[in-house]
């Protein structure tokens, strides 16, 4: 008779703990529309990258098109718990862009991917969020140049210029700057990212902003910042500058640090794996199926 309870007990709990996970996945609203990228073939990336770690609801928001009327574009962002930008076109409205920012300030996750860091360069808020940006006439005036210089010194650099560079897209090494960090914690020191766009010389506000990976650009001569978090309000905030296209999306590091860095920026701990084909510092590793 003991035995049997405990056994119940036990299946009990298993159903208790099924019942939990299934009943409560992460909810995830990507925004796209409008980009300077391939969004049309990079959403359906980045929503099966988050699918595949079983423990996120990915819903996506569309935009209207660049020029038309953005006034209906007012997505419920307080029914999600992240939110994963792919958007890099026209201004939100005025109401959009509030509660975007209350979302942020009152404990929502964003997570920011490659050229959404381009988006929005007069959005003071915005910027706040993502702590670096480029392009879109951003310079001394968005704030420092962030970066480490050949040292491996953290420099904040005020100097003049354009923010947003890149040369033509390579394999790179990501050099992980954090190890304790829940993102990045586990991971090799350094990995081989597949080809994609080294952004170099970004640059904005970064305030409450920790590197937790970088990547050395021989344009700038400076390990570039790669993957971020920025605390902004209560709110958790991942910035990966990687991302340009479809190949840069299948390699398993960036596959990583996007689940783990919405799972962080939904709920400030993380429990997805680093995966067993993890890329290594001299061998990279893509899904392409
Ligand atoms: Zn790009």
């Amino acid at each position: 008779m003991v035995r049997k309870h405990m056994w119940l007990t036990g299946v009990f709990a298993i159903l208790v703990t099924a019942t939990a996970w299934a009943d409560s996945p992460l909810r995830v609203l990507i925004v796209d529309g409008q980009n300077n990228h391939q969004w049309k073939k990079t959403t359906p990336l980045l929503k099966s990258a988050l699918e595949d770690a079983g423990c996120f609801q990915v819903d996506v928001a569309t935009s209207p098109s660049s020029g038309q009327d953005m006034s209906s574009f007012t997505p419920k962002f307080q029914d999600y718990q992240v939110v994963v930008s792919n958007y890099n076109g026209d201004l939100w409205p005025e109401a959009t862009r509030k509660a975007f920012q209350r979302f942020v300030e009152t404990g929502g996750g964003f997570v920011c991917v490659h050229a959404a860091d381009n988006a929005f360069p007069k959005w003071d808020e915005y910027n706040r969020m993502i702590g670096l940006g480029g392009w879109g006439g951003r310079n001394e005036s968005s704030g420092p140049y962030v970066y480490l210089d050949k040292d491996e010194k953290l420099v904040r650099d005020d100097r003049q210029g354009p923010g947003g560079s890149h040369g033509a897209r390579h394999e790179f090494q990501v050099i992980i700057r954090d190890t304790t960090h829940p993102i990045t914690k586990g991971m090799p020191g350094a990995w081989l990212h597949t080809d994609d766009e080294l952004y170099d010389s970004l640059r904005g506000p970064a305030e409450n902003m920790k590197i937790l990976g970088t990547a050395f650009s021989n344009k700038s001569g400076r390990h570039e910042p790669m993957i971020m978090t920025i605390d902004y309000g209560e709110g958790r905030v991942m910035h990966t500058a990687m991302g340009h296209h479809e190949p840069s999306m299948q390699c398993v590091g960036f596959i990583t640090v996007l689940q783990r860095g919405t799972e962080w920026a939904a709920t400030g701990k993380v429990t997805l794996p680093i995966p067993d084909d993890f890329p290594s510092a001299d061998k990279s590793s893509a899904r392409t199926d």
